[in-house]
């Protein structure tokens, strides 16, 4: 779909499920497994508790190059393939195919962070040695987090269990970029750091003509997280204090306020919708997101 002189791409690597207590920390079962977005009960979970997750990778066509945010779910180990109910139909590279790409056009390879599930595709086995997938594309991560990754510490080790396969290889190929802080990668293309859901986290601010889109990442990664300013996730590394005011400054402060459009990699309802600001019944700010990936 064209956004502004660009061309975005929503490339699904299929599904997974994840705890639902986990995705929305404190707030009550109650709340979050009856949450509407757009008139539907997307948190509704099983007997396991479990919840449904999308993995959403944007492809940006843009005149320098293209850009691939996130590349996927981690599925080279079975036992994190079998307790994340892993259905990859289709697959980022099947998907990717539909689309008309092959992985040797990506130019830009971009990772908000090096948790498994937003790495999985980084890297493939050819003859049995692990091979960057996107062989001509420079990986954007930032410093900050391969530093955590590689000394995750006994609190962090299992957040970072698969970079040894995902991330390593691309080291000892030369394909890997590490970023110190904000940078402009393309003309209009942002990656701004939000620490918070992982020391080293970024995000992406796309701005196309008039148009501004951003991707949050797991700053805020349903549409319930966007919206309830206090809902975040149990598994984000940092505390309470640090994760409001990263989404305070970027998501609230700017997107909201300026009617940004926002980019979801793991919402099941839908991957673009616009952030706005509303009051509630008591007359507090609240947000609200709505869909609208088939009107950009
Ligand atoms: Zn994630």
């Amino acid at each position: 779909m064209k956004f502004g002189d660009l061309e975005l791409y929503i490339l699904s690597d299929g599904t997974h499920t994840e705890d639902g207590g986990g995705m929305f920390e404190y707030f009550p079962k109650d709340i979050w497994a009856n949450y509407k977005v757009e008139s539907k009960t997307p948190y509704k979970p099983d007997d396991h508790n479990n919840i449904s997750m999308a993995s959403n990778c944007l492809l940006i066509k843009h005149p320098e190059g293209n850009v691939l945010v996130e590349t996927g779910i981690h599925d080279k180990t079975r036992n994190y393939v079998k307790y994340h109910n892993i259905v990859k139909k289709p697959s980022l590279m099947e998907s990717m195919k539909s689309a008309g790409f092959r992985p040797s056009d990506i130019d830009l390879v971009i990772n908000s962070h090096l948790n498994p599930d937003h790495i999985g595709w980084n890297t493939v086995c050819v003859d049995g040695k692990l091979k960057p997938a996107f062989e001509n594309a420079k990986y954007l991560i930032q410093k900050r987090e391969f530093k955590t990754a590689l000394n995750p510490g006994f609190e962090l080790k299992n957040d970072y269990f698969s970079v040894e396969m995902d991330i390593i290889p691309l080291e000892a190929s030369g394909n890997l970029e590490l970023i110190d802080g904000e940078k402009e990668v393309f003309p209009g293309i942002f990656l701004v750091p939000t620490p918070g859901h992982t020391r080293g986290h970024q995000s992406v601010i796309i701005k196309a003509e008039q148009k501004t889109m951003l991707y949050a990442a797991d700053m805020a990664a349903m549409v319930m997280n966007q919206e309830k300013p206090r809902c975040k996730m149990a598994f984000d590394a940092l505390g309470r204090e640090e994760c409001w005011m990263t989404k305070k400054e970027l998501l609230y402060d700017k997107a909201a306020e300026n009617g940004w459009f926002t980019y979801f990699y793991h919402e099941p309802s839908f991957s673009i919708g616009i952030i706005n600001k509303i009051a509630n019944a008591r007359g507090e700010t609240e947000y609200k997101v709505r869909k609208v990936e088939n009107q950009l």
